[in-house]
């Protein structure tokens, strides 16, 4: 058994082997033969003109330069038809190098999943994974070979637009969601036909802008970078992840376009990468701007020289690459390994073989219409869901309730669920996106009477709406009230100074609460809001972020029931914008406050608590979870040991539930300050009523080493302390353990 088993071993490496050599070997034949202008030309990646909708128009001077061989990829363009066309374009071409298409398929391609920030509060690693795989079994069939995605740029202020695009404000739980993610773009194996090229952007620690004013300076020390920012791009290269995209941001002063450091030394020293950079959106133009650089040309030469492989629409390889070479600036070696990298990718995905072979029409008529995708997507996005208060247990809500008035600008509005970086496909109208309205159509008895009003709009001052809401609301047993941030409030460019819940949306809200009705209210948006009104006074508020083209049904199964809720908040949500940044895992000051009224002398504000309105980790359920019986297989280890922690979970509640069971750790005392605590393991659990389960974590080395001022990953003797909880507030359990030399 043991020789076959090695024999195998040996035949699936050497096949993977030769394969790999295999194609380096083509590589280098293809690369001997080409031109100085169709290597430059490989480099090259512009917009399609028909973008998203509209009729195929070929700007004739691109149509040229395609047949050239003086473009290696397009970015949006969509469709089997399209890419088809483009790519005969390529066909034309001396050397016949097929284009590769990119776009942003952030969060699904037709069918839409909750943005990735929702997807976050799921803490499923497995709905993730299914979620990325779905959007790229749709977006392959329709021509695209990769997508910019995921985006995994950790960060802790929820000004910034983008941390919808994100996974929170954790670097564990982002580590892990950006593996997850990985796998789920790129499938099994590159060259499968339901598998994309995924990116990990944006490289790096654009999330850490000063002010989470979007594109703007990062200023962090090296080891923050390390500590904070890098994993989860660690984690992605880990994945497998094919390519990078570098960022708008400069780090310490150095654009991470330009930047040698991050992209050669760690990306592809370090790290050993062997996919490809390309740079954002003009970002090599954009370092003129910067004042890094005074022109184009000097633009091509530092992104050239730092790693940058693929110019994505900034013209500056185009226009200046060529003459760089032969003055002899940037060495050919450096242009060939560019070249080399991205020609590897486009041989791993078959696009030799035939260049057709992802824009085939059939394959995308079925699965653009496949009710596998939707039942995924619904999925997916009731776990995404957070359930914030349920103080009066309204919820969940019977089917049978008489009658239900449904208030507010996101009832009816479909598009608000799609959210940002959601794609308007052509030829698809809106009818399949389910609005809020529609899934509770769906769910509700016939005998159940729905009334509707708008109430006002999401983002104005007109309150002429709010009497028939409050007449609407007056007829009813239940009211459900549905406000939030209207899908282009969180995403690129979109930061916001103040992140209150936009409009007169809380004060219909307060006029409602004079009915005296039951109110259950759901909150719409692409990043963590402030409402502290709402907060205090509301017994019943669901989280419902952007949930993707089942939102409507999603919603409706966790109201009543039919899902029980088991999201938590993958970010802090502050009391108002004055506490960000704020996370869970700071560091103590030398005058920690004892708690939220203490305040002489402490670190804290005079006119505001230390702590969070709602913290990292925290998420309500129909049901309830005692935590029991914390067991350590061993209290002091040294760095080849390791600690098994178990515990007993149960659901003590009436009906079927899951737990997100959380592990943080605190090492007291180190060479470097650590956390407060820091979560370092998590599980999602599912019990029926009554049952209980027995779950584990493991605790080495690696969980509790962290990187010095040299940037040296250590390990330091000494006590760490063990929470274990149900958020990073809500600690149930707690034990200790040493690290001995
Ligand atoms: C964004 C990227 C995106 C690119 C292409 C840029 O503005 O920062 O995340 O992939 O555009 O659409």
């Amino acid at each position: 058994m043991k020789k076959k088993l090695s024999i195998l071993f040996f035949t699936v490496f050497s096949f993977a082997f030769a394969q790999n050599n295999n194609i380096d070997q083509k590589v280098e034949n293809l690369l001997k033969q080409m031109t100085l202008e169709e290597k430059i030309g490989q480099l090259n990646q512009y917009t399609g003109d028909n973008t998203i909708t509209g009729p195929l128009t070929i700007n004739p001077n691109k149509k040229e330069e395609i047949k050239q061989g003086k473009i290696g990829s397009m970015l949006n363009v969509l469709g089997s038809e399209y890419t088809r066309q483009y790519q005969e374009l390529a066909m034309q071409s001396r050397l016949k190098i097929p284009l590769l298409f990119g776009l942003d398929v952030i969060h699904g391609y037709k069918t839409t999943f909750p943005i990735p920030l929702a997807e976050a509060a799921s803490w499923d690693l497995q709905a993730i994974e299914l979620s990325a795989r779905v959007a790229a079994r749709e977006a392959a069939s329709s021509g695209i070979h990769w997508t910019f995605a995921p985006m995994v740029d950790v960060s802790r202020d929820p000004r910034w637009g983008r941390v919808m695009e994100g996974a929170g404000e954790d670097t564990f739980l982002g580590s892990k969601i950006a593996y997850a993610r990985v796998k789920g773009f790129q499938g099994n194996k590159l060259g499968e036909l339901n598998s994309v090229l995924a990116c990990a952007k944006h490289f790096a620690a654009y999330g850490a802008a000063i002010g989470g004013r979007d594109y703007n300076s990062v200023d962090i020390s090296e080891r923050t970078l390390w500590e904070t920012y890098l994993p989860p791009f660690k984690a992605a290269v880990d994945a497998g992840a094919a390519t990078f995209m570098n960022s708008f941001n400069d780090i310490n002063g150095v654009p991470a376009t330009g930047n040698s450091h991050i992209q050669r030394d760690i990306l592809k020293g370090k790290w050993n990468f062997d996919g490809f950079v390309v740079s954002d959106w003009g970002s090599i133009g954009e370092m003129i701007a910067h004042g890094y650089v005074k022109d184009g040309k000097e633009a091509a030469f530092a992104a050239i020289m730092a790693g940058s492989d693929m110019d994505m629409e900034s013209n500056a390889y185009r226009n200046n690459l060529k003459q760089l070479v032969e003055e002899g600036k940037v060495p050919n070696s450096i242009l060939d390994d560019a070249v080399r990298r991205i020609l590897r990718k486009k041989f791993e995905l078959g696009l030799f073989d035939n260049p057709y072979r992802f824009s085939d029409s059939k394959r995308q008529q079925k699965e653009l219409n496949n009710s596998e995708n939707t039942k995924a997507a619904r999925e997916v996005a009731a776990k995404s869901i957070v359930l914030l208060k349920n103080e009066n247990k309204i919820l969940p809500l019977s089917k049978e309730t008489k009658t239900i008035a449904f208030i507010g600008p996101m009832v009816k509005f479909k598009r608000a669920n799609h959210g940002f970086w959601a794609i308007d496909l052509k030829d698809v109208d809106s009818t399949y996106i389910v609005s809020q309205w529609e899934g509770l159509q769906r769910k509700v008895s016939k005998n159940t009477k729905l009334l509707y009003a708008k109430g006002c709009g999401i983002n104005d001052s007109n309150k002429d709406g709010f009497k028939e809401a409050i007449d609407v609301a007056n007829q009813a047993d239940v009211v459900i009230v549905s406000i939030g941030e209207k899908h282009d409030m969180s995403g690129e460019a979109k930061s916001r100074s103040s992140i209150a819940i936009p409009g007169v949306q809380e004060e219909l809200i307060k006029e409602l609460q004079k009915t005296g009705k039951p109110i259950v209210i759901l909150i719409n948006a692409g990043r963590p809001l402030v409402f502290n009104w709402t907060a205090d006074n509301m017994p019943t508020i669901v989280y419902t972020w952007w949930l993707g083209s089942e939102a409507g049904n999603a919603i409706a199964d966790v109201l009543f029931g039919d899902y029980n809720p088991s999201g938590k908040l993958p970010m802090t949500f502050p009391r108002n914008e004055g506490q960000i940044p704020i996370y869970y895992n700071h560091y103590n000051t030398g005058r920690p406050a004892k708690d939220d009224n203490d305040k002489t002398y402490v670190s804290s504000y005079i006119d505001l608590p230390n702590s969070p309105k709602f913290p990292f980790g925290f998420g309500l359920s129909y049901t309830t979870f005692d935590y029991s019986d914390l067991k350590l297989s061993k209290n002091k280890i040294n760095r080849n040991e390791e600690i098994k922690v178990s515990l007993k979970i149960t659901n003590s509640g009436k009906i079927a539930g899951e737990e997100v069971v959380q592990l943080y750790l605190r090492d007291r005392v180190a060479s470097i300050v650590r956390p407060i605590k820091e979560l370092k393991g998590f599980n999602k659990i599912a019990l029926q009523a009554g049952e209980t389960k027995e779950i584990s974590f493991t605790i080495n080395n690696e969980t509790i080493s962290f990187y010095n001022n040299n940037i040296e990953l250590i390990s330091e003797a000494g006590e760490f302390d063990i929470m274990i909880g149900s958020s990073s507030e809500d600690i149930k359990l707690k034990s200790k353990f040493e690290l001995i030399d």
